[in-house]
């Protein structure tokens, strides 16, 4: 969905969008998604600010990736709300000397008229995943040894210096 500012120049645009996996593009982040995105919230052109919009709303979604650990599949369910603000390209462009201070850190920047909705909330989602993505915090992850899921059976594989780095500290308290 293109939110226009050409429309915002109108009116504010509300937006209740359902979004199928394939719609918003996560391939390339070893990312699926396992439902589909709901999105709501409105785009608005604020006033006597040369073009700066304010896009906010609430979207949930269910996500899935391989899980750091196992390699099984990791599931994350995502609900949040997110309020943001853009600027127009040219912006940067004729203002070269202008320094961007800490409190502009959080603006974007839409050239071409507007913004896709599909690109805001696949950045959204992209940030509100872990760094580390585990299918569960206690997952046991693969046997270094015999290489099977520790999830699912359980081997007596003895796993002996694992990190030498503890022995050569036990040596010197000797
Ligand atoms: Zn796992
Ligand atoms: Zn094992």
């Amino acid at each position: 969905m293109f939110l226009s500012v050409k429309e915002m120049e109108l009116r504010k645009i509300r937006f209740d969008e359902n979004f199928a996996p394939g719609q918003i593009e996560f391939r390339g982040e070893q990312l699926e998604q396992a439902s589909p995105l709901h999105a709501t919230g409105s785009a608005e052109l604020l006033p006597e600010t040369d073009g700066e919009l304010r896009i906010r709303g609430r979207y949930s979604v269910e996500m899935t990736a391989e899980c750091d650990r196992c390699l099984g599949r990791a599931r994350f369910p995502l609900n949040a709300g997110f309020d943001l603000f853009y600027r127009p390209m040219s912006f940067i462009a004729r203002d070269e000397e202008v320094e961007i201070d800490e409190g502009e850190a959080e603006i974007g920047f839409y050239e071409d008229g507007g913004i896709e909705l599909e690109e805001i909330l696949r950045e959204q989602v992209l940030l509100a995943l872990p760094m580390q993505r585990v299918c569960s915090s206690v997952c046991k992850g693969i046997c270094p040894v015999c290489g099977k899921n520790r999830n699912e059976t359980e081997c007596d594989c003895k796993i002996e210096n694992i990190d030498d780095r503890w022995g050569a500290l036990r040596n010197l308290e000797i």
